[in-house]
């Protein structure tokens, strides 16, 4: 490629600057420039403190140590997702943890999807998932997942971060402009399109910026996409029913676990997110069932907060996926793009993923929009894959303290996908199988289904009551994982 293509990236968020330090990192060697364009009076969203483990991936892909971002960042380790009071059972605990894998976790998995076909087909056993993994230990234990003798021949352990979004952010604005991307402070009025291309963007001073490429990380916006592509939007509100959150910050509590924390209440769930110098708490549920004057209520009760002196921010939610990612010249990366309420943290995941697979289909075609299909394919049946796992929180749910979890039972309709699931696993089918032959553990590994499904104690009430806390595989798994975990400082 011989003339210097620009790139525009409208946004800066956390999505907009991920999203520019990839390209920059993967296109500026074929002659593109990037420029990030950021509103300074609309600000970010500021919220969304939790990944997954893909995030490590990033960060070792623009080769920045843990030492130098996570200080700055407030951020802390992740092993998984606590899941608290989604069920009401009396033979099993009521909360599970929901573990990034460990490559460790062969042997102890191994036992676990045993012990699930035993108590499946009516046979005592104990298949919580929080005796089975690595990362659950690790969690338990408050330990970090570097080995205290790094030479000791353990194969590694999978995590994400928790961080403060904000200073993610500014981090990576600062690392972004440092290896020579541009930066333009602006709030865009007006953008021209010409037969589906976007032309050129106007801004409120009314300077016209042009490029070949946009990406629209406009946030719920969608300001390029959405708004002047009209490209549409696909509603998950059939099968996802909350629509709003609030957050606020609380003080930390000593030194804290590395896990998310999901607790239901009584119209959505509550996240706790423990940073290095704060707790992030947040309340995500349904307006058709609550409105925020009555979430703030319930949640200063559930935080102990005085409701007299509490302040909370108050945050709308559009949930579902656009059409098309890619349309024209033109990409949407992050909330633009869609978004499938928080419950897994799977946003910035999401982000990761749209913009590695662009950048893989842009080159193979030779920068041009050949693969275009192909990966606007790609990127919807992953949320699609990533939609049918959060429902199954909701439909598995068996909370009966209020009208919205018996409807989020009783009238969302699963997909075709998460019902074949859902039977394979009542009939003691191979679920393992089934995923892999339906293309679905690309989207969520087959052991997190069995975790979600074992979690939420989804057998039958004569089966259940065979629940069997001490047995022998569960003693020999528990001493294993001790070993291990004594192993991390
Ligand atoms: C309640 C909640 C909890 C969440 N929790 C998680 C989580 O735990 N983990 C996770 O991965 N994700 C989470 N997310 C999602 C996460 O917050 C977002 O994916 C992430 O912050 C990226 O947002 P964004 O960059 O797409 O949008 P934003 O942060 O909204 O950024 C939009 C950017 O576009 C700019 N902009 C908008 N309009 C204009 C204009 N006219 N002119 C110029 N600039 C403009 C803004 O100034 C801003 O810079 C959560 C989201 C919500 C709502």
């Amino acid at each position: 490629m011989s003339k210097q293509q620009t790139i525009v990236i409208l946004g800066g968020g956390t999505a907009g600057w991920m999203t520019a330090n990839l390209l920059h990192l993967q296109l500026a060697k074929h002659g593109f420039k990037v420029l990030v364009i950021e509103s300074p009076e609309i600000g970010i969203i500021g919220v969304g403190e939790g990944s997954t483990p893909q995030l490590k991936v990033f960060f070792d892909l623009l080769g920045i140590t843990e030492q130098q971002w996570m200080p700055q960042c407030d951020a802390t380790y992740k092993y998984g997702i606590r899941f608290n009071a989604w069920t009401e059972h009396k033979e099993a605990p009521n909360t599970y943890f929901h573990p990034f894998p460990a490559s460790t976790d062969g042997h102890s998995a191994k036992a676990f999807l045993g012990a699930t076909h035993y108590l499946r087909s009516g046979q005592p056993a104990a298949p919580h998932p929080d005796r089975y993994f690595l990362a659950t230990y690790l969690a338990t234990a408050n330990k970090t997942p570097k080995l205290k003798n790094p030479s000791t021949a353990l194969p590694a352990v999978s995590y994400g971060y928790h961080f403060d979004s904000y200073k993610l952010g500014a981090y990576l604005k600062r690392h972004g402009e440092d290896q020579g991307i541009e930066t333009m402070s602006a709030t865009i009025a007006s953008a021209q399109a010409e037969h589906g291309n976007i032309l050129s963007l106007t801004t409120t001073d009314n300077t016209t910026i042009t490029a070949d490429w946009f990406f629209d990380c406009s946030g719920f916006n969608s300001i390029l996409l959405q708004k002047t592509l009209h490209v549409p939007f696909e509603s998950f509100a059939d099968h996802l029913y909350n629509d709003s959150a609030i957050a606020t910050p609380t003080p930390c509590q000593g030194q804290e676990l590395g896990q998310t924390e999901a607790t239901a209440l009584s119209a959505g769930w509550a996240w706790r997110i423990p940073l290095q110098s704060r707790i992030g708490n947040g309340y995500v549920f349904s307006s058709h069932y609550k409105s925020f004057a009555e979430a703030e209520t319930e949640f200063c009760e559930h935080l102990g907060l005085d409701p007299n002196t509490a302040s909370f921010r108050r945050i709308k939610m559009r949930v579902g996926q656009v059409a098309q990612h890619w349309s024209g010249n033109c990409v949407g990366v992050g909330l633009a793009q869609g978004f499938i309420e928080p419950l897994e943290a799977t946003a910035l995941h999401l982000v990761q993923e749209t913009v590695t697979q662009f950048i893989g289909a842009f080159t193979a075609g030779n920068f041009t929009t050949r693969h275009q299909n192909q990966f606007n394919e790609v990127i919807k049946q992953r949320f699609l894959g990533v939609k049918d796992y959060i429902t199954g929180h909701y439909v598995l749910n068996q909370r009966t303290d209020s009208r919205y979890w018996e409807d989020c039972r009783s009238t969302v309709k699963p997909t075709p996908s998460l019902n074949k699931i859902m039977a394979c696993w009542a009939s003691n089918g191979d679920l393992q199988q089934l995923l892999q032959e339906q293309g679905l553990a690309a989207y969520y590994p087959s052991i997190s289904w069995y975790c979600l499904l074992s979690g939420y104690h989804t057998y039958q009430d004569s089966h259940l009551a065979q629940w069997q806390n001490d047995n022998t595989t569960v003693q020999e798994v528990a001493r294993f994982l001790h070993e291990q975990c004594a192993l991390f400082a």
